[in-house]
């Protein structure tokens, strides 16, 4: 297949305003906290506030993280009605193919409208609430549920990424676990990812793409992160600066590199084979740019169905059913393998590590994707990120066990595998800190591996206290 002139234009001034050493890509902050040395990473982080997402993704997130027990309590949170007998049998899967199915099951209102029905609703559940007795066993997720709800609408409202970064940051990160259980002073590196919902879900998102890019590229300036640029190829055929090439050669410049990785999103509606994508992992490739793809659950995915992706430049149609058919399909790791074949030095993270599902259970339909990313980790340069699937016990003891294994499997693991939360996005079903101090706990000595010495060789920037030390060097 053939590039465009438009791709090869792009091409070309890529190779020449694109650096090719990931180091020059760091904010002058992050760079200074990993000189220090005494740093953990946290390698998938969202900080989106409710202006980047819509009131379907919220309603999404909060039914997918519902507990069994208190799903008609979730349902009637979002709905602002009582989930009647027919819903009630529902699994969470099928009430979230309902809602992509029926929109208009949700209140038509803006996300702001959304936050406060479902705090006046908070309010009087809780009012409900205390007419039950404290110490009952099940009043307590009910309980718990509100505090993490609550959590959610307060950073979400603050509207800047930083102010959720920053809750973040003093809340949950993973420093101060490992600070609180160890009696350790480590600092924080957060790798933050852009989503790009608005090209999947129809533009119904008040913050634009470029502005969502502008706030997060503009961190590094004041905060240790790295961020991820969201892309998605349907952004090739935009004109000005939203059309992709133009966002990417804006993001990497070696003036000003507000971004370090790139982040996709398959479900949202496209393939990595896609022909728009070709020049862009060319790039990445030759530029030592950082790869990360969602390759977990599919909650989120294109409301569109027949789903047509564009495999080499081929219309594909995929029409499999239901909706979460359509979206594992698009989010499944083979699907990678093309672009790895023709680019044998990208590094690619595949994030969620094929989901907590393929965790937790063999039988799982998404349990294939632990041995291919395993031959993937042996053949090219992939790693695997354990983000979201914090909040399963029974995935992260098999993930574990897996981990400890003496076997070539267990080798691999140990040396691609990387520790991430999914913040916010986690915050629904999870107690984070508590999950993330029994994470620590169990993965004992392999610590540094997974919070730190892998993920600085996926970023390609392993070498950064040598190179330190040369600069120090060469000018005394
Ligand atoms: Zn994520």
């Amino acid at each position: 297949m053939s590039y465009t002139s438009e791709q090869i234009s792009f091409i070309e001034r890529a190779t020449e305003r694109i650096s090719e050493n990931p180091i020059s890509r760091l904010g002058a902050i992050t760079k200074s906290t990993l000189e220090r040395n005494n740093f953990v990473i946290d390698a998938h982080c969202h900080i989106f506030d409710s202006d980047c997402i819509n009131v379907s993704y919220l309603a999404t997130r909060m039914i997918s993280g519902a507990p069994e027990a208190l799903k008609s309590w979730v349902w009637r949170l979002i709905t602002g009605e009582k989930m009647g007998y027919e819903k009630n049998i529902l699994s969470h899967l099928e009430l979230l193919e309902n809602l992509y199915k029926n929109p208009d099951l949700i209140p038509d209102e803006n996300v702001d409208k959304f936050i406060e029905r479902i705090e006046t609703e908070l309010n009087s559940m809780e009012v409900e609430l205390k007419t039950y007795d404290n110490k009952s066993t099940s009043v307590f997720p009910k309980r718990e549920l509100i505090i993490r709800y609550r959590n959610i609408i307060r950073l979400l409202s603050t509207k800047r990424m930083s102010d959720v970064y920053v809750t973040f940051r003093d809340r949950y990160a993973i420093n101060n676990v490992i600070n609180n259980a160890y009696d350790t002073d480590k600092e924080l590196v957060t790798i933050v990812l852009g989503m790009d919902l608005n090209s999947g879900w129809k533009g119904s998102i008040n913050k634009s793409n470029s502005q969502q890019n502008d706030e997060l590229g503009k961190l590094p300036q004041a905060y240790p992160v790295i961020p991820f640029l969201p892309i998605d190829p349907r952004r090739a055929d935009d004109e000005g600066e939203g059309n992709l090439y133009n966002l990417f050669l804006k993001a990497f410049d070696v003036d000003f590199p507000s971004f370090f990785g790139v982040k996709c999103y398959p479900s949202l509606g496209y393939l990595p084979s896609d022909s728009r994508l070709k020049p862009i992992f060319e790039i990445c490739e030759k530029k030592r740019i950082p790869v990360l793809t969602h390759c977990g659950g599919e909650s989120v995915s294109t409301f569109q169905n027949p789903i047509i992706v564009n495999r080499n430049g081929i219309e594909e149609s995929i029409s499999l059913r239901p909706r979460a058919a359509r979206a594992r399909y698009l989010n499944e790791p083979r699907e990678w393998l093309e672009v790895l074949r023709t680019h044998k030095d990208l590094k690619l993270c595949l994030g969620h590590f094929g989901s907590g599902g393929a965790w937790e259970d063999p039988e799982d339909v998404r349990a294939h994707r632990i041995p291919t990313i395993f031959k993937m980790m042996e053949e090219f340069n992939v790693y695997a990120d354990f983000s979201f699937n914090l909040e399963s016990q029974k995935a992260t003891d098999n993930f574990i066990n897996k981990l400890t294994q003496k076997n070539w499997e267990g080798e691999l693991m140990r040396d691609r595998t990387l520790f991430g939360t999914d913040f916010w996005v986690i915050l629904p079903m999870s107690n984070l800190n508590l999950d993330q101090a029994n994470f620590i706990k169990k993965i004992g000595g392999l610590r540094d591996n997974l919070t730190n010495t892998n993920i600085l060789k996926y970023l390609g920037i392993d070498n950064i206290l040598n190179h330190s030390k040369q600069i120090e060097n060469a000018s005394t």
